[in-house]
C-alpha cells in the first residue's frame, strides 16, 4: 500500500497545490517533509518554493537543449 493512499485528501488536495502548475509533478510535495516539521501532513510543502524554483530551472534548460542540442564536448 502506497503511503500517499493513507494521508488524508488526493494529490493536489492543498488548497495551495489546486492551482499550481507543478502539481503533476509534485504531487504536493513530500509527506515527510511536512509532517517532520509540523508534526501532520495538513499543510503545504515545506520546500514548496525551492520545488517551484527547481521545477521551473529544469523546463528552462531542457527547452534550451532541444533549441540549442545537448551541451558539452563533441567528436
Ligand atoms: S510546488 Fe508547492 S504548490 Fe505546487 S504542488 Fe508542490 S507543494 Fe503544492
Amino acid at each position: 500500500m502506497a503511503l500517499r493512499s493513507l494521508l488524508p485528501g488526493p494529490p493536489g488536495g492543498y488548497p495551495e497545490c489546486r492551482s499550481c502548475d507543478w502539481v503533476a509533478l509534485c504531487g504536493s510535495g513530500s509527506p515527510g517533509h511536512t509532517h517532520a516539521e509540523y508534526g501532520d501532513v495538513n499543510h503545504r510543502d515545506l520546500f514548496c518554493e525551492s520545488r517551484q524554483y527547481w521545477f521551473e530551472r529544469y523546463v528552462e534548460r531542457q527547452l534550451s537543449a532541444v533549441d540549442t542540442g545537448p551541451a558539452g564536448p563533441r567528436g
